[in-house]
């Protein structure tokens, strides 16, 4: 092979991408992997959205508002006296950056040591097997390749006349730079960015209101879970108004006004920042060239089948830019099954096993289906559920928001859906995602040393109460 040819080429450094380009180089395929994110000193940040602007910073920001706001609430309940304490938020912000580079520097490396040929640029699928890339010096360069993976991700959705500026309207990466606490924080959309990006702010001393259109909040986790969050969100002080359809927002001289309609009818709300937060949508610009013969469908996404190939052979397609949740890990599991199927023929993603985490305080996380989902489709199940009150771990800790729920199938006892909101909730997913893919029933889980004091133990009274056997609660 040239210098330019190879086994793999890979459009797209995220967690999609970079895990399916080191993948591949296991497997002994000759890859390159490009991608076109520098940093503003110029310098390639490949990790894509979840490094750079994602998952990584907002948990970093998650975490050291949350441990100012334990301070400030609940030290004292544990007799440490912090008073006075105060927050430097460029300091957490210089934190979360240096969390960044660490890691995104950590990627480079790994695809080194992995001798993936890593292109800092952008790339156009030209033709079938035909790669072109412009490199960051304008100049370009040509790669043939048996097989492509895209894995462009996705990028903010945007309101019609409603503007990001990064001045006083905000998509979720300019939310993640204020370098202070606005006084009043305007969010449209309750999902998982406006709750996690609303909790960040709160928590520094914004006043927060989150406007949302729909009339619950969170629609496709579990009602009860839904339930529980918006009473514990809003104990917490955010407001949260559902049923708000934003219609226009203008400038004002301290801010932005806002116009929605609610229940009550037209309503302005006044605020210093506004944040938008309405979802995401595939990211294709750019990556398909005129003559190629693959076209993104009416959703922005490229049609893939069950092994994420794309209607050209030898063109594949992963992460955000396919169809099922726009997750990280569904992303990276996506590019390994991806290298595997090129390079044995056999592979396997099951997108009713991948777990959805929101890292609120408390965590809501969740697998399978909600109970919702079963009613509607006359499943017959058990409803096991354990709260964190009665947990020995959770008291000892003061963490007894929130509770655990698993759903089994009434005949045959597999476990259909878990679902968890309370302390830690995105660590004890993994025990029920495993339980799942393994298809365990409720009495597997039940059957299950935990350990003690854990509260990973709440799951194993969930199972047991599934089956109206729980020690540490009554059963009805
Ligand atoms: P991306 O991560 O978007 O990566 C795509 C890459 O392709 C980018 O680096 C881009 O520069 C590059 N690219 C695009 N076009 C080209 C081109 N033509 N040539 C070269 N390069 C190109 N998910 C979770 O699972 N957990 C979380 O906690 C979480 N938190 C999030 C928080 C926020 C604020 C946001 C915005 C997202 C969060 N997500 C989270 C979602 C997660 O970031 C995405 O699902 C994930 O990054 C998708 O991975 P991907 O590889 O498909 O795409
Ligand atoms: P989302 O789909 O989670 O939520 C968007 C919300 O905005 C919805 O509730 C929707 O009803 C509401 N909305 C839409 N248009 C509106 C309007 N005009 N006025 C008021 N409300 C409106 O989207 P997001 O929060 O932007 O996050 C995007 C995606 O990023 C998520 O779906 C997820 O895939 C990923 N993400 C994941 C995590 C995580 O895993 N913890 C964290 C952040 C982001």
């Amino acid at each position: 092979m040239t210098e330019n040819e190879f086994d793999v080429v890979i459009i797209g450094a995220g967690p999609g991408g970079y895990v399916a380009a080191i993948r591949c180089a296991q497997l002994g395929l000759k890859t390159a992997c490009i991608d076109r994110w520098v940093t503003s000193s110029s310098t390639a940040s490949p990790g894509g959205t979840c490094l750079n602007v994602g998952c990584i910073p907002s948990k970093a920001l998650l975490e050291s508002s949350e441990r100012y706001e334990q301070m400030q609430l609940h030290a004292s309940d544990h007799g440490i006296d912090v008073t006075g304490i105060s927050v430097d938020v460029p300091k957490m912000q210089a934190r979360k950056a240096k969390v960044v580079k660490d890691l995104t520097g950590g990627v480079t490396a790994l695809l080194k040591s992995n001798k993936v040929t890593f292109i800092s640029g952008h790339g156009v699928l030209t033709n079938q097997g035909r790669v072109d890339v412009t490199l960051s010096d304008g100049s370009m360069q040509n790669l043939y390749s048996a097989h492509v993976i895209l894995a462009s991700g996705s990028t903010p959705i945007s309101l019609p006349g409603i503007e990001v500026n990064n001045e006083t309207i905000f998509d979720s990466s300019g939310a993640l730079e204020f370098q202070n606490a606005p006084k009043t924080l305007g969010i449209i959309g309750a999902g998982v960015i406006g709750l996690e990006l609303g909790s960040v702010w709160r928590r520094l001393g914004s006043s927060v209101v989150i406007l949302e259109a729909q009339e619950s909040l969170l629609p496709t986790a579990d009602p009860m879970i839904a339930r529980e969050a918006k009473k514990q969100f809003t104990k917490q002080g955010l407001d949260i108004r559902l049923n708000c359809k934003v219609n226009k927002v203008q400038s004002s001289q301290t801010g932005c006004v806002v116009e929605y309609q609610s229940s009550e009818g037209q309503q302005k709300l006044e605020v210093e920042r506004l944040i938008v937060a309405v979802g995401r949508r595939p990211y294709s610009n750019g990556l398909l060239g005129p003559e190629c013969g693959l076209k993104p469908n009416d959703r922005g996404l490229i049609d893939v089948d069950d092994k994420c190939e794309s209607a050209l052979p030898g063109v594949w397609a992963i992460g955000d830019l396919v169809r099922g949740p726009m997750l990280a890990h569904k992303a990276s599991e996506e590019g390994i099954a991806v290298a595997e199927q090129i390079a044995t023929g056999i592979s396997h993603v099951d997108l009713n096993v991948i777990p959805w985490v929101i890292y609120t305080h408390p965590e809501i996380a969740w697998v399978g289906a909600t109970e919702s989902e079963l009613k509607a489709s006359s499943v017959d199940y058990n409803a096991g559920i354990f709260p964190f009150s009665a947990s020995g771990r959770a008291q000892a800790v003061g963490a007894t928001a929130g509770f655990i729920k698993i759903l089994a199938d009434n005949k045959t006892d597999r476990i259909l859906g878990v679902h968890l909101i309370g302390k830690q909730a995105s660590e004890m997913v993994n025990e029920a995602v495993f339980a799942m893919s393994m298809e365990a029933t409720a009495e597997d889980l039940a059957r299950t040393v935990h350990a003690h004091p854990t509260l990973g133990e709440a799951m194993h009274e969930a199972a047991l109460a599934s089956d109206r056997r729980a020690i540490h609660k009554a059963n009805r």
